[in-house]
């Protein structure tokens, strides 16, 4: 997980970091082949959502029920579930999420993104500890809530 967006979480509280984040930005990156690339700070975040994401409990479908493709690109398999797990994770009882109970209907990639666009722009060290309405059915969930699908 890179180090630019960073999630730590007790009882109550999620924090951000975001110093080095900001170096980042001011330092192009290079390949291999010493081409500049220029990630924009979304796709910074996709890799630390997805690292994130990555930590969480996947989600196994009931029987019968099929991954669908995504409904926002149409492409990559709707790999994502809403759980609201944040709750179980400690005893933050006050925990603002609601549960989804959309089936799978968005890849992570997607998911991200409306994630990441629903976010104060200007203030992307504060990203990763927000809620987010779902993009479907508009309960708030946070970064702890999203399964992957298996
Ligand atoms: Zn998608
Ligand atoms: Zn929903
Ligand atoms: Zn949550």
């Amino acid at each position: 997980m890179n180090s630019h967006f960073r999630l730590t979480y007790n009882r109550t509280l999620i924090s951000t970091e975001y110093a080095e984040l900001r170096e980042k930005l001011h330092a192009p990156i290079r390949n291999a082949a010493n081409v500049v690339i220029h990630q924009t700070i979304t796709e910074l975040f996709l890799e630390t959502f997805r690292a994130q994401v990555d930590l969480n409990r996947p989600y196994t479908l009931p029987s019968g029920q099929e991954v669908e493709p995504c409904i926002g690109c149409m492409q990559a398999p709707a790999g994502t579930k809403l759980l609201r797990l944040c709750h179980a994770e400690g005893a933050d009882t006050e925990s603002e999420c609601q549960q989804c109970f959309c089936r799978p209907m968005w890849c992570l990639s997607c998911l991200g993104r409306w994630f990441a666009s629903r976010q104060d722009q200007q203030r992307p060290e504060t990203w990763l500890s927000s809620r987010v309405p779902c993009p479907t059915c508009r309960a708030k969930f946070c970064i702890l809530d999203i399964c992957v699908v298996n």
